[in-house]
């Protein structure tokens, strides 16, 4: 059987559950370590299943609890290496150690781990492999909570305007940072128990589970969609996409299930609360996919083959639901078979009803 559930989808934060065969991975973690683990539990999915953590991209919205959930399950995280480094950038922008050197110090480590799994004869990774080993993640998870509620007080109404404070600072910073000593694990925010890339464009299994990742036009570092396959059935996930581009439309081709981005609706945005310059950044090609331009993709290029399509990551301030829904409504008007209850909206604020094919 092949699950999707989307944990949390909107401005706000970004989480789904994937489940072929006996894999089960979770596609960004942009919500907090407690509300993704309460939100699995409401959702009936079991974390200590969760095989790996997959990133779309580096904005705050798919990574907030990320580093403290990948702890506090022991499972690797999957990035593009572009993305990783955006990533460790935003988490430390005062951080002493160059990417070359986390490079190099990630190999070093490896290295010594494997003389000493060689030498105890303990099997590589044992400690990471069991999940809930780290009593210190609990304690992190209830630090994050208080963080994020102080943060979301200082901060007013730029919580709604994140992404903008997400985008991540310039790479320019590098070349001027100063070298240092190697941070303790403990100590360094951006540990996580495993790091794993892949390519933009490339395709690669973990467990049951067949995952291509294709390239989406958004103004992060080396921003990626997921096609998930197992079992005969297709998943494809596109959020994050200032339009549809043929590449992105191919890959969405012959899926069963299709999420798709519908952001916001025009008059909404126009009118709405963001300042001009974050406005004209939605709009653009590297921004996110108006309701209008999703029902132009339904209407014109989608082939009609999957079970559900998703509605998802639409905006608190410049949209609603039933906006997005009649838009895509309309688009779909002549495909009345989709019309029967498989058209969904992703929510904000709870988990959407698993789809189970
Ligand atoms: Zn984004
Ligand atoms: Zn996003």
């Amino acid at each position: 059987m092949v699950r999707m559930t989307v944990l949390a989808s909107g401005s706000r934060g970004n989480c789904t559950v994937v489940t072929g065969g006996r894999t089960s991975v979770l596609v960004d973690a942009g919500v907090s370590c407690r509300e993704i683990l309460k939100r699995m539990q409401m959702a009936g999915e079991d974390p200590a299943k969760l095989s790996a953590i997959l990133i779309t991209h580096e904005h705050q919205d798919h990574v907030q609890g990320l580093s403290v959930l990948a702890r506090r399950l022991g499972i690797p995280v999957y990035f593009t290496e572009a993305t990783h480094r955006a990533w460790m950038r935003w988490m430390t922008p005062q951080r002493r150690m160059t990417y070359a050197d986390w490079l190099a110090a990630r190999k070093a480590e490896a290295a010594a781990k494997a003389a000493e799994a060689e030498q105890t004869g303990a099997p590589d990774g044992a400690e990471t492999s069991n999940p809930f080993y780290r009593e210190a993640a609990l304690e992190e998870c209830a630090r994050e909570q208080a963080e994020m509620a102080g943060q979301a007080e200082a901060e007013g109404l730029a919580g709604q305007t994140q992404s903008t404070a997400a985008v991540v600072p310039d790479d320019a910073e590098a070349s001027s940072l100063p070298e240092g000593p190697i941070k303790s694990v403990a100590a360094d925010p951006c540990a996580l128990p495993g790091v794993e890339f892949f390519k933009a464009g490339a395709r690669f299994a973990i467990g049951d589970l067949d995952i291509s990742a294709f390239t989406i036009p958004h103004d992060a570092t080396d921003p990626v969609g997921f096609v998930l396959r197992s079992e005969g059935i297709k998943i494809g996930l596109a959020t994050d996409l200032g339009y549809m581009p043929p590449n992105v439309s191919e890959q969405l081709r012959g899926c069963d299930v299709v999420m798709l981005e519908s952001n916001h609706d025009l008059d909404m945005l126009r009118d709405g609360p963001y300042p001009w310059s974050v406005k004209q950044r939605v709009l653009s090609r590297v921004g996110h996919l108006s309701n209008a331009a999703a029902a132009d993709y339904l209407e014109k290029n989608y082939d009609g083959q999957a079970a559900y399509v998703v509605l998802a990551h639409l905006s608190e301030s410049n949209n609603m639901p039933e906006l997005a829904r009649v838009a895509a409504e309309w688009a779909l008007r002549n495909r009345m078979n989709l019309l029967a209850n498989k058209l969904v909206i992703a929510q904000q604020h709870e988990p959407t009803t698993s789809i189970s094919l």
